[in-house]
């Protein structure tokens, strides 16, 4: 029977996921453990004191693993003190910190391949002196626990003055500016991001690494924001005419559309014969718009299989876990239609889909409805546009929150059920799943003038039903998100006791 297993390194390793198909059946292999996960910053345990932090968290919350940014310049940066838990040390105020960035020492010769660099810290970044996954892979070893890096993919507008040369691998709107993301078509990004995952899981001895982009295509981009269309760099031009599409006709189609869009947005009128009518009729008249799309997306998962075959090319035993941001998971249509879970399951050991209740209410709000209605959902009620969603994912309009009430109260813990469920169905036992569990996410959503901030708050009894929910619909563990520094003692403690009662630690 096929079998995946969490590996540290030492001979009792054998941390299997729990998920019932990819369990050994065999009688002598040791009873598997649940892998609980814990999103850290380094700078949270240096602050806290590495001892501190991790009796902390392992007390509480009774995490097995470490998840640990190798490389923030694409994270939560800059919060302000009230967002932070009193975990019984003072709080620095990280907008008023140089934090270092980089978490890992590269090697040069392994980025051959790009002339993009990491610079060493600055003399000026705290912690940039500190080794901190060399110093931590003895101490997480001793305490049983795992080690995984995480990284989100840095976006390339975050690393602009950071990383020498990273213009050379910006995607291009369609007005011939650089544009926020990497284009993953261009041989400088594939090299330097395939030297990155190289040479960071070469280096130190992980359980494994997971990696995250927390971006949709252009698409998207276009309909929910009103973006630039990209990417129209050569390379990008080259795919497409292999993939036998017309570039002039995407870039004709991506104008009409951006115009329509951005003059809604802008309060212009809507065309006499509807606004979902109207994007409907250019997708059809310019089906390129789509297929550039889907490229974009598959370029995207080429990075996935990639990164998978680096990883266990360098450490065998290292697993790959994917990270699926809330938009991916939630409320993204295109994004959820461009491929299946199913599709990402053969180079992944987990799959991380951020599920985090408490906050999908405001999110849903202000993140989905109201850029849906100035956009291609113009026509809905907002109130009709979350009657539409909640019927198309299978949520209990009844049980969930009305629209008056979503910056008042997050979804249920049946979203998460849902959710995983069906992940599990769908990937088949090919590979795990392990929800993100959101502990007291802060809102940093920006509201019209006046619009006081939502009331939403994560409260134990939930995070209780959301955990054992996860269970129920076949999670093969958890990931407790997204940032320990948030993360109240408390709603950490009823995590680990839900975890405890269920008999899963
Ligand atoms: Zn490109």
């Amino acid at each position: 029977m096929e079998r995946r297993a969490f590996l540290n390194g030492t001979a009792q390793a054998s941390l299997a996921i729990a998920a019932p198909r990819l369990i050994g059946a065999g009688r002598d292999e040791p009873k598997p453990k649940t892998l609980v996960g814990i999103q850290i910053a380094g700078h949270s345990l240096l602050d806290e004191g590495v001892d501190r932090c991790l009796d902390l968290v392992q007390s509480t919350a009774r995490a097995n693993a470490l998840l640990l940014y190798s490389h923030s310049h694409y994270a939560a940066h800059g919060r302000p003190p009230s967002v932070y838990a009193d975990h019984g040390v003072p709080l620095k105020d990280e907008r008023k910190r140089t934090i270092t960035r980089l978490w890992v020492r590269h090697h040069d010769e392994r980025f051959r391949g790009t002339s993009l660099r990491f610079p060493l810290p600055a003399a000026d970044e705290e912690y940039g002196d500190r080794d901190l996954f060399a110093e931590l892979a003895p101490v997480c070893r001793a305490r049983g626990l795992q080690l995984y890096a995480r990284i989100l993919e840095p976006g390339t507008g975050e690393l602009r003055g950071r990383v020498a040369h990273v213009e050379r691998a910006m995607s291009v709107g369609l007005d011939g500016q650089l544009s926020a993301q990497p284009c993953r078509n261009n041989p400088e990004w594939q090299g330097f991001w395939d030297a990155l995952v190289g040479d960071t899981i070469r280096t130190y001895p992980l359980d494994g690494y997971q990696w995250g982009a927390e971006r949709v295509g252009p698409l998207s981009e276009l309909l929910w924001r009103g973006t630039m269309p990209f990417c129209f760099c050569p390379h990008c031009a080259a795919r497409a005419q292999r993939e036998g599409i017309n570039v002039a006709r995407a870039r004709q189609g991506f104008t009409e559309l951006h115009a329509l869009i951005t003059g809604l947005r802008a309060g212009g009128a809507r065309p006499p014969d509807g606004v979902f009518t109207h994007v409907l009729r250019l997708l059809m008249k310019f089906p390129e718009v789509l297929a550039w799309d889907y490229q974009w997306r598959l370029a995207l998962e080429e990075q996935g299989r990639r990164t998978h075959a680096l990883v266990k090319a360098a450490r065998p035993t290292a697993l790959v876990g994917r990270h699926f941001d809330h938009q991916n998971t939630s409320w993204d249509a295109l994004f959820l239609a461009q491929l299946s879970y199913a599709d990402v399951a053969p180079y992944t050991d987990f799959i991380k889909p951020i599920l985090y209740h408490d906050i999908l209410g405001p999110r849903l709000r202000w993140w989905h409805l109201e850029r849906l209605k100035q956009g291609p959902l113009a026509e809905l009620s907002l109130a009709q546009s979350l009657d539409l969603f909640y019927a198309l994912r299978g949520y209990d309009p009844k049980a969930e929150p009305a629209l008056e009430d979503l910056d008042r109260r997050g979804l249920s813990a049946d979203y998460v059920a849902k959710e995983t469920r069906r992940i599990v169905d769908v990937v088949q036992g090919k590979c795990a799943v392990v929800p993100g569990i959101g502990v007291d996410v802060p809102d940093n959503i920006a509201r019209p003038p006046g619009v006081p901030a939502s009331t939403v708050r994560s409260s134990s009894a939930g995070l209780r039903a959301a955990v054992t929910q996860a269970f129920v619909a076949g999670a093969a563990g958890i990931v407790i998100s997204r940032e320990y520094d948030e993360m109240r003692i408390e709603n950490l403690r009823a995590i680990g006791d839900t975890l405890r009662e269920l008999g899963r630690v």
